[in-house]
């Protein structure tokens, strides 16, 4: 069976189609693989799943046999199992956000995307390990412990989103969703070798997302093919009254877009390239894997420009400030009363409900979510308001205006993903800064709610390690970072001779 694993979701869906496999024995191989790969007991494993539903997940693919079997799938990836980020809520199971604050709790309901992905027929696998509430870029900051990169178990997965990444990487998940709120999927595809799409914002819904910035969050495929993303977005998609940020109108053809990519021509399209991000402090070899792919698009047919976004450089800095404000506010919600822990004071008996709430606090939050509580209260409050988050938002106007007026000159913008490839466990844990860098080139898009995907575009040769190749769209124009994605993806696989991931060697051996 265990063949089967290496296979796109595409494959996968043809091969149930044509009855050469089942559901259920898709959904049993990965199960396999997550027993063998993910917490094995005689050595260390990728860990990234926080809790895997193997039941559940069977008895799904049960039902989508069945539903085959009587000629009615409800999809084309009907059978087709996923995994799911920890950070969407799901019926009875468990939803922890990678927080000791939300240990145990249980939803009482599906998020909408997890609810179309169940309309659809997929058997959800599990749910993926991230860093404590999606803040940052190793999932270091779980309080449930680091997932390992399938390419180096001593090295980090990316984050938030490093569970959903690295589950597709290690082969046990063929899909996974994620949510990018600075680049959780983007990177995270980035350093492990994967797909990963930040769709429009509003795009996708985010009710029943717990939220880290509502201004800023989006969910969206984590693959190993563009057109598996493409496959997937279109399942997860589109308007959702439950969201009132969720836009109205139909999502373009994503699928024929990757199949048009695919074939390899971009006569037509215009592409530039983001000055403001490479260079100086950019890892060598992920720029050059950057260049060859921009020249790959030249060969496809594009024609490549330059074009300038003076305000990106302080990007980073304004989403510091919006950010911790939004999350701030939305985690005052964890009090200890209404989900999850409760810790009562040591010693009292009558502690009261304040008294409580701050134990319950002190102890359920993490050092990084804690900090960023404490800038968001500061940047919100009385008399510092105008001076740090009102300009933070002004700073956010001018980058969507840069993104506007590159638009008027390219199609798509593109970019590496990330500055570097994936660092060492415990590297950057205690320089926040550092950590923050890693999403320079990603955050401008969730500031100007644009599209994004990240394609690998091979392996740095100072370490041996996947770059991400970063595509950018306008709003609501998120087939064009398919079509060019693929077009870009199918030349570089004919240069590679087959796919990236076949090349990591941690994960040589693990499976039979
Ligand atoms: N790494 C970024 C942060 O820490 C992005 C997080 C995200 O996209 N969820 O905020």
């Amino acid at each position: 069976m265990s063949g089967w694993i290496r296979k796109t979701a595409s494959e996968m869906a043809d091969a149930l189609a044509a009855g050469e496999v089942t559901s259920v024995e898709l959904t049993q191989a990965h199960l396999d693989r997550i027993a063998a790969v993910d917490t094995p007991t005689d050595r260390r494993g990728v860990h990234a799943f926080l809790h895997v539903d193997a039941e559940g997940a069977l008895a799904q693919a049960a039902e989508s046999d069945a539903r085959r079997s009587a000629g009615s799938p409800l999809s084309a990836l009907d059978g087709v199992p996923i995994a799911v980020k920890d950070v969407l809520a799901t019926e009875g199971l468990p939803t922890t956000c990678g927080s000791k604050i939300l240990e145990g709790w249980i939803p009482p309901y599906d998020a909408t995307v997890v609810a179309r992905l169940k309309a659809a027929g997929l058997p959800i696998l599990g749910k993926t390990n991230m860093d404590e509430f999606a803040m940052g870029s190793s999932t270091e900051h779980s309080a449930y412990g680091a997932t390992h990169n399938p390419w180096d178990l001593d090295r980090i997965p990316g984050g938030s989103g490093g569970g959903s990444a690295a589950a597709v990487a290690a082969f046990e998940a063929p899909l996974a969703i994620g949510t990018d709120t600075g680049g959780s999927i983007r990177q995270p595809g980035a350093v492990t070798g994967t797909v990963g799409v930040k769709p429009t914002y509003g795009g996708v819904s985010r009710y029943g997302l717990v939220a880290l910035a509502n201004s800023l969050d989006q969910a969206g495929p984590v693959t190993r093919t563009v057109l598996d993303s493409a496959l997937l977005h279109e399942v997860i998609g589109g308007h959702d009254p439950m969201d009132s940020t969720s836009i109205d109108q139909p999502l373009p053809d994503l699928v024929a877009a990757a199949k048009q990519g695919a074939a390899g021509d971009l006569s037509g399209v215009r592409v530039g390239v983001i000055k403001e991000l490479s260079g100086d402090g950019w890892q060598p070899g992920v720029i050059t894997r950057f260049q060859e792919s921009v020249d790959l698009l030249v060969k496809a047919g594009a024609e490549v420009v330059e074009v300038s976004c003076p305000h990106f450089v302080h990007a980073m800095a304004a989403y510091y400030l919006i950010l911790p404000a939004e999350a701030s506010s939305n985690l005052a919600k964890f009090d200890a009363m209404r989900y999850g822990l409760r810790v009562w004071p040591e010693g009292k008996p009558d502690a009261s409900a304040e008294e409580v709430m701050r134990a319950t606090r002190d102890a359920g939050f993490g050092d990084e979510v804690k900090r960023r509580i404490i800038l968001g209260t500061y940047a919100l409050s009385s008399g510092y308001y105008d001076a740090y988050y009102g300009q933070a938002q002004k700073v956010r106007t001018l980058i969507s205006r840069d993104f506007e007026a590159a638009f008027e000159q390219a199609d798509v913008l593109v970019s590496p993903t990330a500055p570097t490839t994936a660092f060492k466990l415990g590297e950057k844990l205690d320089d926040p800064i550092a950590m923050y860098l890693n999403d320079l080139a990603t955050i401008p898009a969730n500031l100007a709610g644009v599209p994004g995907i990240s394609v690998p575009s091979g392996l740095a040769e100072e370490d041996g390690l996947p770059a991400g190749f970063q595509i950018l769209a306008p709003a609501l124009a998120d087939d064009r970072c398919y079509r060019v994605g693929a077009a870009l993806e199918a030349a570089l696989l004919e240069q590679w001779g087959g796919p990236l991931l076949d090349q990591a060697p941690a994960l040589n051996g693990a499976d039979a």
